[in-house]
């Protein structure tokens, strides 16, 4: 019989997950802080805190937004009870958020320390991903519980990679995270000096996404941009949560990201302007503020 999965954090990218684990056939229990969410999985059933899921499932998936937040659902906070309170023996945490890989280092001794085992595994694809089950899935932890977890991995994900031990899913994820923002930043480049050349943004997508500088960024959030919708896939905040995890690690390492220190400096001034819940698409239109030119306005 499948493992009872339980589910805390039913946001853009965990409602979708929640989905597709009920869909492969996993009973689903799942919490979240905002209660009136928990509605939107049919056929999930409700728990009354994370301890409470936690006390009734094999394996607990968390999605929540940055560091504090998994430290809260799992170690609870203002009364509400976290995982480690309703923990079973022999249960698998595993966290699907995008936090320190420090602090994943000290959630797994907490959980070890109780019986269980913890695996970081961090995803990448988008709320696109997340719906249509094709995550790529970054997991640090140990090999054997990776194995018995991946019939979970597999509802949610296609390429599982396992990168080393509890942490690695996150040091991957900050990689991803730091190609991820380049790539955004010379998609917007090019579109900004396109337009303000007088040729349409649309065709030059069109063109350049065949060839050597297609990206994921280019296939999906170009035509947002084309058509001035910035509705987050991936909020501005949560992309600048990352680059600050990502600059802080280097800092320690002694690496320069250079490039990754001037697009949070840009997206400050989008945050600034648009606010932080603005899709990451939205990084052009620090260089529209600097150039006074709209991409897909008039030419
Ligand atoms: P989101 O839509 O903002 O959802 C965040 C979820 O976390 C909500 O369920 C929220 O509950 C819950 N939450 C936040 N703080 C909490 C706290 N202190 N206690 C309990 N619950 C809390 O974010 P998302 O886009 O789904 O992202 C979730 C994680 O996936 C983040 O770490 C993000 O970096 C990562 N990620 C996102 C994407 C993407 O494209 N969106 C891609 C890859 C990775 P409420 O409903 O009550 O607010």
């Amino acid at each position: 019989m499948a493992e009872t999965v339980g589910f805390i954090g039913l946001g853009i990218m965990g409602l979708p997950m929640a989905r597709n684990l009920l869909r492969a056939g996993f009973p689903v229990v799942a919490w979240n802080r905002t209660t009136a969410k928990v509605a939107l999985a049919e056929g999930v059933q409700p728990g009354l805190s994370p301890a409470e899921v936690a006390a009734r499932s094999d394996v607990i998936v968390v999605c929540v937004t940055a560091t504090r937040d998994v430290e809260a659902v799992i170690e609870g906070v203002d009364g509400v009870p976290g995982v480690l309170e309703g923990l079973r023996p022999g249960s698998v945490v595993i966290d699907m958020s995008t936090i320190s890989p420090d602090v994943t280092r000290r959630l797994t001794t907490l959980v070890r320390e109780r019986g269980g085992d913890y695996l970081d595994a961090p995803v990448s694809g988008g709320e696109q991903g997340a719906i249509s089950g094709t995550l790529s899935i970054m997991v640090g932890g140990e090999a054997a519980t990776l194995e018995r977890a991946r019939p979970v991995f597999e509802a949610m994900g296609q390429r599982i990679t396992h990168c080393g031990p509890v942490g690695a899913g996150q040091t991957v994820k900050l990689c991803n995270q730091i190609a991820v923002c380049l790539n955004n930043l010379a998609m917007a480049e090019a579109l900004v000096f396109c337009q303000q050349s007088g040729v349409d943004p649309a065709v030059m997508l069109e063109a350049i996404s065949a060839g050597a500088a297609g990206s994921w960024q280019i296939s999906n959030l170009g035509p947002k941009i084309v058509a001035r919708d910035f509705a987050p896939g991936f909020k501005v905040a949560l992309q600048q949560k990352d680059l600050r995890l990502a600059l802080e690690a280097a800092d320690a390492l002694h690496v320069p990201l250079a490039g990754v220190s001037l697009v949070h400096q840009l997206f400050g001034v989008v945050e600034g302007r648009h606010g932080g819940d603005t899709g990451t698409q939205a990084l052009v239109r620090a260089l529209e503020a600097l150039t006074g030119v709209d991409v897909g306005g008039a030419r």
